[in-house]
């Protein structure tokens, strides 16, 4: 198994070094689940050379309240430097450890090939693609209640409707090898009674890209109370050969390889028997 979406440094708090003992112990916690690599996939807005090239993209939103919600978000966030971050993971391998260098890279609406410059030159193994945001409403933030109050705001098939819309841009960007937690919008519990329509473009997006899709655990600490995709979704993505990595999304090492054997009989279950790996972001088959 694989945990391709791991996290350093929960929210909330500050970024730090990352240390080689700190990445030993992921590799140990996950290696006691039947986890035998896992890749760094840090936020790409946590970077400052993110917030270079990117700051200001939430003034494009018309409402004040939630464009001043991201600014506040995004200030948070960014601190950590690109370089020392990637030298450190870079590090972990040299030392052999089995860890990939990643990043969750988020959708910045009609700014992809800002994000495709600020990342290339980077020794990537594999890149995360996460729609995050609906203009700059951040639906994940229910912590925020600027944010939990836009869940009222706005009917839930809008909601997915703005979601898959980003989330085909994303896709048809090439930026990305892996769309992490794909069916996001349910994370509030809330979902349409027919999701098929939002289904089939989704995996369309993930098929007709080339892209991997992430099954993910993380989906199960969310009020959507599920894992990441639905089984009906798993279901359309194998149905389109659409290659799968495991995830458990941890942000603290608690979480790390969080629920691999339930992921394990899902994958199973959707007629799954491998796995997507990625090194140097080329793709190889990774025995379930
Ligand atoms: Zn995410
Ligand atoms: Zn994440």
């Amino acid at each position: 198994m694989l945990d391709y979406h791991l996290h350093l440094w929960p929210h909330g708090t500050r970024a730090s070094q990352p240390t080689l003992e700190q990445l030993a112990a992921y590799c140990e916690r996950a290696a006691q689940a039947g986890v035998t690599e896992i890749a760094l996939t840090e936020h790409l807005y946590r970077f400052r050379q993110a917030d270079a090239a990117l700051r200001g993209w939430w003034d494009d939103e018309p409402d004040l309240a939630l464009r001043a919600q991201m600014k506040g978000y995004w200030d948070d966030h960014v601190s950590a430097d690109l370089d020392d971050y990637v030298e450190a993971v870079l590090e972990a391998k040299a030392a052999g450890l089995p860890v990939l260098l990643g990043l969750e890279v988020d959708h910045y609406a009609g700014r992809m090939d800002e994000v495709a410059r600020l990342l290339a030159g980077y020794p990537f193994d594999v890149l995360l693609g996460s729609v995050h945001w609906i203009g700059a409403w951040g639906l994940d933030i229910l912590e925020d209640p600027v944010v939990l109050a836009e869940w009222d705001n706005r009917s839930i098939e809008s909601t997915w409707d703005g979601y898959t819309d980003a989330l085909e841009e994303l896709a048809g960007s090439g930026v990305c090898d892996v769309l992490a937690h794909p069916d996001l919008p349910k994370v509030s519990g809330r979902r349409p009674a027919v999701p098929d329509e939002w289904y089939e473009r989704m995996a369309e997006a993930a098929a007709s890209s080339g892209m991997a899709a992430e099954v993910s655990s993380a989906g199960w600490r969310k009020p959507a109370a599920e894992a990441y995709p639905a089984p009906a979704l798993l279901a359309r993505f194998h149905k389109r050969d659409v290659p799968i990595t495991t995830a458990s999304d941890a942000h603290d090492l608690p979480d790390v390889a969080a629920r691999a054997v339930e992921l394990r009989v899902m994958l199973a279950d959707a007629g799954y028997e491998w796995l997507a790996g990625y090194r140097d972001r080329r793709r190889h088959a990774v025995a379930l």
